[in-house]
């Protein structure tokens, strides 16, 4: 396979799927590379919340590339639907965090306050008031911060999604093919090369999740990331035991489509082992009926573990390599990629056709802290 295009995006997780649409509608030549199936790993393994006030709690870069991330899933979700037939699983009935210390509920409040004063809407529900909105939550709670806005989507449609329109747009998906290389011309890229031949392009986008550090690193080029491995289990019920995402520290429930009910998810560093064990799931187990006692008789259905890929100073990086022209990475996007895959597509989308972008807010996700690059 000898192919030439504008634009190759390696790996066919969620983030290169929102780029590669984001690119092909705008009339890009683009090739979507993927060492396997098309969003078979963190894209697939994730809860699917859209948490950008539950997840994110102080006002900074990242929680405002976040918000503005959430803004975009109602439309993207029609568009999707429309160009790929694939219905995202928006749901957005908010999302509940949880108190079960009176510290938490001190530093709840805090957040409340904070966020609004940023513009957001949140308030604080006493137990009672808890109770009428998810009557079968423990009594140990002492209340919750209610986050009318954060929703959640089904993350596997979604990446499916993404990389579907893309093809209707003109894109081309490779599967199975794995990216071993860049062809790298005096600095400049000009391709990648891949166990069943070399593909050109004039841009290269590495996208590929928990593994782009290890695949830039084979080549000679650093960025600053690790693994952290998340495991959930989900079972199900023959009626719905909550309707709203009820979020805590080390455990959230997502009530997803046909009474499912996922529960998320622990947090391992430096780790590509994806097997799920023992000790994991029965830390969730724990942490799962102490908030939601009915879990106890719902039927088991299923566990799995993903990578995240996390970054030293904990923000995405987003922009152009400084010493590779033509060489773009979109990764580190840890435990909220889902939530963020659109703002990525639509900005590095933005930025490879030099459309004005908000550059003060960018400057945070870019090679610009040299962090990033040092080893
Ligand atoms: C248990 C768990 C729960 C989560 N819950 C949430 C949540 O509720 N909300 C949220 O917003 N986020 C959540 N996340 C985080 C989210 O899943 C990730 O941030 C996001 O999926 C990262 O997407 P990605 O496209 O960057 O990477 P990935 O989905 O990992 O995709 C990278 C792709 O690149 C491919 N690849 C790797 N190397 C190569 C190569 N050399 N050549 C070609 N292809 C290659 C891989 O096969 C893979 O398909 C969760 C993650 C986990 C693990």
């Amino acid at each position: 396979m000898n192919k030439s295009y504008d634009v190759v995006i390696v790996g066919g997780g969620v983030n290169g799927g929102s780029i590669a649409f984001q690119l092909a509608k705008r009339g890009f030549k683009v090739a979507l590379i993927e060492k396997d199936q098309l969003a078979c790993k963190a894209s697939h393994a994730a809860a699917g919340m859209l948490g950008a006030q539950t997840e994110l709690t102080e006002d900074g870069p990242l929680f405002q590339l976040a918000r503005k991330s959430r803004a975009m899933f109602p439309a993207l979700a029609d568009e999707l639907r429309e160009l790929s037939g694939i219905d995202i699983g928006l749901v957005n009935k908010g999302m509940l965090k949880i108190a079960l210390t009176p510290e938490e509920k001190g530093e709840f409040k805090k957040i409340i306050s904070l966020q609004r004063q940023l513009g957001e809407e949140t308030s604080w529900l006493e137990p009672e008031e808890l109770k009428k909105y998810e009557p079968e939550l423990s009594d140990r709670i002492l209340g919750a911060m209610y986050i009318p806005h954060d929703g959640q989507v089904s993350a596997p449609d979604l990446s499916m999604a993404f990389a579907k329109a893309a093809a209707v747009m003109g894109a081309d998906i490779v599967e199975y093919t794995e990216v071993i290389g860049f062809i790298l011309e005096h600095g400049t890229a000009k391709g990648v090369i891949t166990n069943t031949g070399n593909i050109y392009a004039d841009k290269v986008i590495v996208t590929a999740g928990a593994w782009s550090g290890r695949l830039l690193k084979e080549n000679g080029i650093y960025i600053s990331t690790y693994p952290v491995k998340g495991e959930c289990f989900s079972v199900l019920t023959h009626k719905p035991l909550i309707e709203k995402t009820i979020f805590s520290h080390g455990c959230y429930l997502v009530p997803k489509k046909g009474g499912r009910l996922v529960v998320g998810a622990t947090m391992i560093k430096n780790t590509f082992d994806e097997q799920v064990s023992l000790g994991g799931l029965s830390g969730l187990m724990e942490r799962a009926k102490v908030i939601l006692p009915a879990i106890e008789k719902a039927k088991w259905e299923k566990a799995w573990a993903g990578i995240r890929p996390q970054t030293e100073d904990g923000l995405p990086i987003i922009g152009e390599h400084p010493e590779y022209e033509g060489l773009w990475i979109a990764t580190g996007h840890y435990r909220n990629g889902i939530l963020l895959s659109p703002i990525t597509g639509l900005l590095i989308a933005d930025l490879i056709e030099r459309k004005p972008v908000d550059e003060k807010l960018l400057r945070a996700f870019s090679f610009e802290r040299s962090s990033i690059i040092q080893a």
